[in-house]
């Protein structure tokens, strides 16, 4: 049987535009913008000027939060400007912009040497210096993430449910980067050593679940998992309950079930650091959409003007109504195509129909489907119209600080409601009541 949870939906997934095509590596064209924010947490400083030479692989930003990572330049060149850029969060943030110079000078890596021997708190370490964040969306720093798993974790979870519509970065990676993801794994099991690994793939890539079952054929401690494809399968409580069956606590993290989920790209950007020494600095990254002229995935330096790709797809076949960094679902609308791609963006998406569903007068037909489809089992409708009407006591004890914004319920609405935008609205109001 599938591992699954209840609840969620089943877009039309779009895959296929993608799925099949082997991941090109794009060349990095003159100007990389690296934002000193690409990660939850504290943004990092500067640590070069304007004029300053760079190797591909030095360290361009840095901060001593404990949220935070290191920030390095993806090319080799002379920063051309320390300025605030346009960043995909629609913001002007801090960035060090670098003139390429093509050569891909390579700063000294620093692998951790006899890495099978290391202690966990060596090689996590060695992750925070490599500025590693979760690669599935989230860009939550890996260090954080491992640190506050040690001791109570038996379960580690690589995540390649990959349950958007249109991504198949993850998919390629477990296809074409798969020594590095079973690297990756085992790097991990030497920061927990006792625990059990999961790989868990969506039953829609029947090609990667027989890649990585290949791969890992003969340890018995990993697992390959076969999941139900659904949305929103990839997240990270309801991938711990297909899983575990286990239940993470409100407001708590998956390791108080046990667990440490990670994305399957993460794991492979955790075997090039701590084996080859190599830092955070590119990633695959899904180009499609229906304004898109040749849908790929690329292999793309961070700090990549989006349109930098859009070009090495063959530009548009329809002016683009919609562009979104991410997935459909749970994506952020852009504006412009100077914006650079981060660490944690997994797909850009082109779309040439406007799909803006807002109508004047929306209304709810009391049908019940977005209860049915709400993974966190939360009862959206009842939300909505408590929200609507400022009543953010009610919307609080309705849960609604456990909505994940996943967007399924908006999906399913027949009456076009704008249920996750509201939520959004009403989780800040309720947050800022608490604070008071
Ligand atoms: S957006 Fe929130 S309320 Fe809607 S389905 Fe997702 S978790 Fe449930
Ligand atoms: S899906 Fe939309 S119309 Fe149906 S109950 Fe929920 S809010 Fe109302």
């Amino acid at each position: 049987m599938r591992a699954s949870f209840r609840g969620g939906i089943h877009p039309d997934p779009h895959k296929e535009l993608t799925s099949k095509k082997r991941v090109e590596v794009l060349v990095p064209p003159s100007e990389i913008i690296i934002p000193m924010s690409m990660h939850i947490g504290v943004p990092c400083t500067p640590t070069v000027k304007k004029g300053d030479t760079v190797l591909m692989g030095q360290k361009v930003g840095d901060s001593t939060a404990f949220i935070s990572v290191p920030i390095h330049a993806s090319v080799s060149g002379t920063v051309k400007a320390v300025e605030p850029r346009l960043h995909p969060s629609g913001a002007k943030l801090m960035s060090v912009v670098i003139e390429n110079d093509g050569l891909d000078t390579l700063c000294e890596p620093t692998p951790v040497p006899d890495w099978e021997h290391a202690d966990a708190e060596t090689i996590i370490r060695a992750i925070r210096e490599a500025g590693i964040v979760g690669h599935g969306g989230a860009a939550f720093p890996t260090h954080a993430k491992l640190r506050s798993a040690l001791g109570p974790v038996d379960t580690l979870i690589a995540n390649a449910a990959e349950c958007e519509p249109y991504i198949t970065a993850d998919h390629r990676a477990l296809l074409e980067y798969t020594d590095d993801i079973v690297g990756g794994l085992y790097v991990l099991m030497r920061v927990f050593p006792n625990v059990r690994v999961s790989v868990a793939i969506e039953h829609n890539k029947p090609d990667a679940i027989a890649m990585m079952k290949r791969a890992t054929r003969g340890d018995e401690r990993i697992n390959v998992v076969e999941l139900e494809t659904k949305y929103p399968q990839g997240s990270e409580k309801q991938l711990i309950r297909a899983i575990t069956g286990r239940e993470v606590p409100p407001g708590k993290l998956p390791s108080e079930a046990g667990c440490c989920v990670l994305n399957v790209d993460t794991i492979g950007a955790i075997y090039r650091a701590i084996v080859n020494g190599m830092p955070d600095i590119r990633r695959i990254v899904t180009v499609s959409g229906s304004a898109i002229a040749v849908p790929k995935n690329l292999l793309v330096r961070v700090g990549t003007p989006i349109s930098a790709l859009v070009e090495a797809c063959g530009g548009f076949t329809d002016q683009p109504q919609k562009i979104i960094m991410g997935g459909p679902m749970m994506g952020s609308a852009q504006f412009s195509l100077d914006v650079p791609v981060l660490k944690a963006s997994n797909a850009v998406l082109f779309f040439s129909e406007n799909e803006d569903r807002r109508v004047k007068t929306p209304v709810c037909i009391r049908c019940g489907r977005c209860i049915e489809a709400c993974p966190m089992r939360l009862l959206p409708t009842y939300m909505y119209m408590n929200a609507t009407h400022e009543r953010w006591n009610e919307c609080e004890a309705l849960n609604v600080l456990d909505c994940m914004e996943c967007g399924a319920c908006t999906y399913e609405c027949p009456g076009s409601l704008h249920l996750t935008q509201t939520f959004c609205v009403a989780k800040a109001r309720v947050m800022e009541r608490r604070k008071k």
